[in-house]
């Protein structure tokens, strides 16, 4: 596609100053330069884009070298953070997608490390929105890709064939659904067959790659409407496959996570943040929750944990994060026994913990949220965790 300009749709002081400064000094050298990706399709879609970065002509140490105060990241492609002040801008020489494999079967990206023109760089990114380049020096978008059409019509489509390029990058699958939640945008039919059919290459991604997506999708505030998607796709048994034979075992199993979600949802809307162990406690929760019922076995109180921490280490394990968001994910869980002691518990008696000492602990805001997360999903009143509340400010000591 050969390429179209447009002038700037928005004022040129919704840009980064600095970001456009870095611009004009490698432009200024002679390096073509833009800047590209989330930041010029946040712009033209009006809301404030989280960075801006950068790329250009001007390879990786020509970059560093013109920059003070910068570093080359990375091992297998460079790329350079230029400081400024307290923040980083990301500049990136032009790459150009990587030549296909001589071997047929192996459709998965495995380099990504060849340089190449800015309309080659444009080319190998995932979303035609998201393959837009803004010249903040002259002030014009220019467009390879066809991402302006997109913009305009509120629609999301991948560059080039779906079929093709998540088979080249199934974790593509997941940014579709990230950026058809947050930015309102309806995906094409091809898109949603591709993501559909190649939901199972899915399970040789790095399962790392795809827990980090999946967190950061949960944590957008959307976390119910993604829940949808991802059955919708097929994808569950792809991205939390320790949750797979949980949903089997009954209908509403989906159902009441789902629920969970929308009150996760609830939550970060009320201006409350999440974090890796609060979601991954949302997440396993009513698993964990399940797992330790009278239906399947005698209870003792103390079982509890050991069976969150075999269910949320299996996770961890596979999906490698930190150690500490499962520990703390424990208690979270674990906490609720107290606090809200399930009715069957009665006979075989509620745990004694001592309320006072567990009030003092880093966890406990988190599982206080997390009984108000589960009261709100249950449709019961949030007194329960208004009068625990109450309670532990009354054991803080003045002035806290
Ligand atoms: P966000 O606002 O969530 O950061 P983003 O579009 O900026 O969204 P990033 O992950 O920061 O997403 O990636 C920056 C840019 O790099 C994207 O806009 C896209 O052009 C390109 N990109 C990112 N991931 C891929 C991928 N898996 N395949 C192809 N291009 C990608
Ligand atoms: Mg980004």
């Amino acid at each position: 596609m050969p390429a179209k300009r447009y002038s700037l749709p928005f004022p040129r002081r919704n840009l980064d100053r600095r970001a456009v400064s870095i611009v004009r000094r490698l432009q200024d050298r002679g390096f073509e330069s833009y800047l590209v990706g989330g930041c010029v399709r946040d712009l033209l879609l009006g809301s404030q884009p989280k960075d801006f970065d950068i790329a250009t002509a001007a390879r990786p140490q020509q970059v560093r070298r013109l920059f003070h105060r910068s570093r080359l990241i990375g091992r297998r492609f460079r790329i350079v953070h230029v400081h400024q002040g307290r923040d980083f801008f990301e500049v990136a020489t032009f790459r150009a997608a990587p030549p296909p494999s001589e071997d047929d079967d192996v459709q998965i990206i495995q380099r990504d490390n060849v340089y190449g023109t800015a309309r080659e760089d444009a080319n190998r990114r995932d979303f035609r929105v998201n393959g837009l380049f803004l010249d903040p020096v002259v002030g014009a978008i220019v467009d390879w890709v066809g991402g302006m059409d997109d913009i305009q019509a509120g629609v999301l489509h991948s560059i080039g064939d779906p079929m093709v390029r998540f088979a080249e990058d199934p974790v593509r699958i997941l940014r579709l659904v990230k950026f058809m939640r947050r930015l309102g945008l309806e995906p094409g039919e091809k898109e949603i067959r591709a993501a559909k059919e190649h939901a199972p290459l899915l399970a040789q991604s790095a399962p790392a790659r795809l827990a980090e997506e999946m967190f950061r999708l949960l944590a957008t505030g959307q976390a119910a409407g993604v829940w949808e998607d991802l059955q919708a796709l097929a994808v569950v048994d792809w991205v939390m496959p320790e949750l797979v034979p949980w949903l089997d075992q009954q209908a509403n199993h989906a159902d009441i996570l789902g629920r969970r979600f929308q009150a996760l949802d609830w939550q970060l809307e009320a201006g409350w943040e999440t974090d890796y162990a609060y979601t991954l406690a949302v997440v396993f929760g009513p698993r964990v929750e399940q797992e330790f019922h009278p239906q399947t076995r005698r209870l003792a109180v103390s079982e509890f944990p050991q069976i969150a921490a075999a269910v949320l280490t299996e996770f961890q394990q596979r999906a490698r994060i930190p150690r500490h968001a499962v520990v703390a994910a424990n208690r979270i869980l674990t906490a609720q026994l107290r606090l809200d002691p399930p009715p069957f518990l009665q006979k075989a008696g509620k745990p004694r913990w001592n309320f006072k000492h567990m009030a003092s602990q880093p966890w406990f805001p988190m599982a206080l949220r997390y009984l108000e997360l589960r009261l709100h999903a249950e449709g019961r009143p949030l007194d329960l965790a208004q009068d625990w509340r109450q309670k532990a400010l009354s054991f803080a000591p003045e002035g806290r």
